[in-house]
């Protein structure tokens, strides 16, 4: 597989817990659950999902007293799972209040989320503000100032737009925006600093649901600050769009180096896994070559040449299998996460895509003769044939992951 030669933005490094984020750290993966926070085994059962599927840190919502009280009941409950992924809390409107009064909930996060837009108004939104700082300098507790497109300070982009109508030149609405969306990071940053927060503890992210406006505001704020950054599409939406958005903006800024987390903020098909979206953030990781997560298979798309669902299913059962594997995998077979399997319909991508891969097979499409070679490392080492071809390839892709990457 090609790797990227991409040269990261550079920012200052930050501790959550045990995961480093910015600096040199590898981008991280994280993810937000959507249980009430106070449903204690609720919210225990989805961190623990989201942390198996690679979820590195989890983001909890903390919005009440019932919530804050749970916060160390859910972290009692997941390090008796052996489960360590850091917990960062979510606050809007009274997170002053909250962890001011409830202080077990404040030292069992990793991390507080501000956002500046939803801290308070006029007088109390400073003395609101200074009061979470001051909890994050106390536990010595990073900070992420979260400013949001849906939740901009009123205050800031009113003064704003009135400065910008009386100007000479004035500049249209959505530039004011994006400007007012850095600006709203920005001066957070400094005044939490100016508080006593090191600069090491404050990530920024400004989430805005266009993507050709979060490309603009990040490429502003990486050029303007040395803070880790946190990228995400918010409100990306669901299936198929949600996947694309999210992938255009985030591939833009990754491949000039932008960002240290990503979040792919889906929203879930009724009925389907939260996990889905650390999946989706793990692969446009992988794909675009920034890290392995797990082994990556490579099927074509099908077409007239193969009208048997042999190919279709064994693709598909071949990255379930893989996928479920890396739980026990990652510990015994250390780098099988680079892994690349080829999946192929037919002979006329199948023996080349399959020999650029570490095992590849190429299936009998339609009037081929029944029979499917098999090449590993490059080289065609067995032909497979009758009714059991993908239980057959499944025990060689386990043979080969055994062997390979074994811990010599
Ligand atoms: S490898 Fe064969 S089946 Fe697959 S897309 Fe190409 S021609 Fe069609």
């Amino acid at each position: 597989m090609s790797t990227s030669a991409i040269q990261r933005h550079p920012t200052l490094p930050v501790r959550i817990g045990d995961i480093v984020v910015g600096g040199n750290a590898p981008i991280v993966v994280q993810s937000m659950t959507n249980t009430d926070t106070a449903d204690v085994a609720a919210t225990v059962t989805q961190v623990a999902d989201l942390a198996r599927a690679g979820s590195e840190l989890v983001r909890i919502t903390v919005n009440n007293e019932s919530a804050a009280k749970a916060v160390p009941r859910v972290r009692e409950a997941l390090d008796a799972r052996g489960i360590g992924v850091p917990l960062i809390g979510d606050f809007h409107f009274n997170g002053h209040r909250l962890l001011t009064d409830y202080p077990a909930c404040a030292e069992a996060l990793a991390k507080y989320r501000i956002n500046p837009g939803n801290v308070g108004r006029g007088e109390r939104r400073d003395s609101q503000f200074a009061t979470m700082i001051e909890i994050a300098c106390r536990y010595r507790r990073p900070v992420r100032i979260g400013v949001n497109w849906g939740s901009l300070d009123p205050e800031l982009i009113a003064r704003m737009m009135d400065e910008n109508a009386r100007s000479a030149s004035p500049k249209p609405v959505d530039a004011v925006m994006r400007e007012a969306m850095v600006q709203s990071a920005l001066e957070s940053a400094t005044r939490a600093e100016a508080l006593g927060l090191p600069r090491d503890q404050i990530l920024l992210s400004c989430k805005m649901s266009g993507v050709q406006d979060l490309i603009a505001v990040y490429r502003m704020l990486a050029a303007r600050g040395p803070y880790a950054l946190h990228l995400g599409l918010t409100e990306a939406g669901m299936g198929s769009k949600g996947i694309v958005a999210s992938t255009a903006a985030l591939a833009v800024l990754l491949q000039e180096g932008i960002g240290d987390t990503i979040r792919v903020s889906l929203t879930p098909e009724p009925g389907a896994s939260r996990t889905n979206e650390v999946v989706v953030a793990q692969e446009i990781l992988q794909t675009m070559g920034l890290r392995s997560f797990t082994p990556m298979v490579t099927a074509c798309p099908g077409c007239g040449r193969t009208t048997s669902t042999l190919f279709q299913e064994l693709a598909r059962d071949i990255q379930d299998h893989l996928r479920a594997q890396m739980p026990i995998w990652r510990e015994q077979f250390p780098g099988v996460e680079t892994m690349q399997v080829a999946v192929m319909g037919c002979v006329v991508n199948g023996p080349g895509e399959s020999k650029h891969a570490n095992i590849g097979i190429s299936l009998p499409g339609t009037g081929e003769r029944p029979s499917a070679p098999v090449f590993v490392d490059g080289e065609k080492v067995t032909t497979l044939k009758g009714d059991s071809i993908a239980e057959q390839f499944l025990r060689l892709v386990d043979d080969y992951v055994k062997t390979r990457y074994r811990v010599r």
